[in-house]
């Protein structure tokens, strides 16, 4: 590994200073301690940019393998009365705690059942202990920057999963494993599958300064580890009271 190899994986440039990126830290203290980055079209990747178009007022062509997810979606839309104020500014924008130089790309800030907050959108098979770091990371970086005519009061997970269920046992099979793998249900069944259908998880988190503290503490867990790699890295200055302008 190379140093811009390093500092494009774990981090993001932002007006000429490097500074780690929220998931790079928040999947560093996971027990599966693994970290995709951003590459590659998989699963995730095409419902977030789904859900981001639709947001936007982009009602463009949609992958047809993930409708069954963007309908759940809408539906969950619908039941919380969820409206983003501003499309331009709150959907997948990147944010940056200049004090704790970390930084990271939020999926969306917007209105549930009239509070203002942080959604976090998910696509795994089950909810994680460190969206709760995550999330806190982008709270706080999200209410730090400059010119917030709001901010955050609290922060969701909505993940979306998708799956078709067998009509004689109720296993589940999902569309993105792409193993065939069958979930529950009775292994001597001879399956009969139904459609596709996507169903929502929607779950507010609490303890956001307790998360919060534990996100940084991680940090610098995150950064002793890396301890070689980030002396290599100049425009790494770790904290700075000068006030970046995004
Ligand atoms: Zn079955």
């Amino acid at each position: 590994m190379t140093v811009d190899f390093f500092k494009q994986k774990y981090g993001h440039e932002v007006a000429g200073l490097w500074m780690p990126r929220v998931t790079a830290i928040t999947s560093f203290v996971s027990k599966n301690n693994v970290f995709w980055g951003k590459s590659g079209t998989d699963w995730g990747t095409l419902v977030h940019k789904a859900v981001a178009k639709l947001l936007q007022g982009e009602s463009n062509m949609q992958e047809p393998r993930i409708l069954p997810s963007l309908n759940a979606f809408l539906e969950w839309q619908r039941a919380v009365a969820f409206e983003v104020l501003n499309p331009k500014e709150d959907v997948e924008r990147l944010v940056v705690d200049e004090e704790h130089m970390y930084a990271g790309t939020i999926d969306v800030a917007g209105m549930v059942h009239g509070v203002f907050g942080l959604v976090d959108l998910k696509t795994s098979s089950g909810m994680r202990e460190e969206y709760a770091l995550q999330t806190a990371a982008y709270v706080n970086a999200y209410n730090k920057s400059a010119q917030r005519t709001k901010l955050c009061k609290t922060r969701w997970i909505l993940r979306i999963d998708q799956y078709a269920k067998c009509q004689g046992c109720f296993a589940k099979q999902r569309e993105r494993d792409e193993s065939g793998r069958v979930l529950e249900g009775n292994p001597l069944c001879n399956h009969v599958w139904g459609p596709q259908q996507g169903q929502v998880e929607f779950k507010e988190l609490e303890n956001h300064e307790h998360d919060l503290q534990a996100f940084l503490s991680a940090k610098e867990v995150w950064e002793w580890y890396n301890r070689d790699w980030l002396g290599k890295i100049t425009n790494y200055p770790r904290k700075t009271t000068q006030k970046i302008l995004l």
